[in-house]
């Protein structure tokens, strides 16, 4: 069972400085990151030139990370989509990712896969969301990154106000782990849930 807020917050202040701060994140120095600190205030950074697009990891299915390498991480899986979690446990209780098992990006789908892939994102958001102490499931994709699809299934702490909203993904990197044993009892409850409409869970508990 995912940790309660006040066990979150508990955690969190065990390990931060005297006014409750942790590190910052290492996103904070990207490229991207779109504040700065002007003359001591928070300020937007300046919009960077126009530039030409950066090409995504396995464009056109060339050198794809995804479909080169053994899939890790597998808690569900059935003949065209896996579930997968990330390689290390971030500050949100679960981070999990949805991806098509062929090389195929979002507008890629044919009618069968996009009505799979609705079916799908619906299940796991209402499995995430039905676990104790989760709020919330936020579902996204992104795909600048890389080109073979893949949705982010993000769960948020009930009762944890900094956590509402968008900033949530932030939260992710800003806050400290929780314990391995809860996130993996979450992620084993989250696989076998999901098959029980369809797929297999991998991912087991021994
Ligand atoms: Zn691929």
């Amino acid at each position: 069972m995912a940790e309660s807020a006040e066990q979150v917050h508990a955690r969190v202040m065990a390990v931060a400085d005297e006014h409750g701060r942790v590190p910052l994140p290492s996103v904070a120095a990207w490229d991207v990151f779109p504040w700065e600190v002007v003359d001591g205030a928070l300020a937007s950074k300046r919009l960077a030139d126009p530039a030409a697009e950066s090409p995504r990891e396995g464009e056109d299915g060339e050198g794809c990370g995804i479909c080169s390498t053994e899939p890790a991480g597998v808690l569900w899986v059935n003949d065209r989509w896996r579930l997968k979690h990330l390689s290390e446990r971030s500050g949100l209780p679960l981070v999990i990712i949805l991806e098509p098992v062929e090389h195929l990006d979002l507008d890629d789908l044919d009618d069968a896969m996009a009505a799979e892939y609705g079916l799908l994102a619906v299940r796991i958001a209402r499995i995430v969301e039905g676990l104790p102490n989760i709020a919330r499931c936020h579902v996204s994709r992104i795909g600048d990154g890389a080109e073979h699809l893949h949705i982010w299934f993000m769960a948020r702490t009930a009762g944890l106000p900094s956590i509402r909203g968008s900033f949530a993904v932030d939260w992710d990197d800003i806050l400290p782990p929780g314990p391995e044993d809860v996130w993996r009892a979450d992620l084993l409850a989250v696989a076998q849930a999901l098959a029980s409409y369809d797929g297999r869970a991998v991912l087991t508990d021994d």
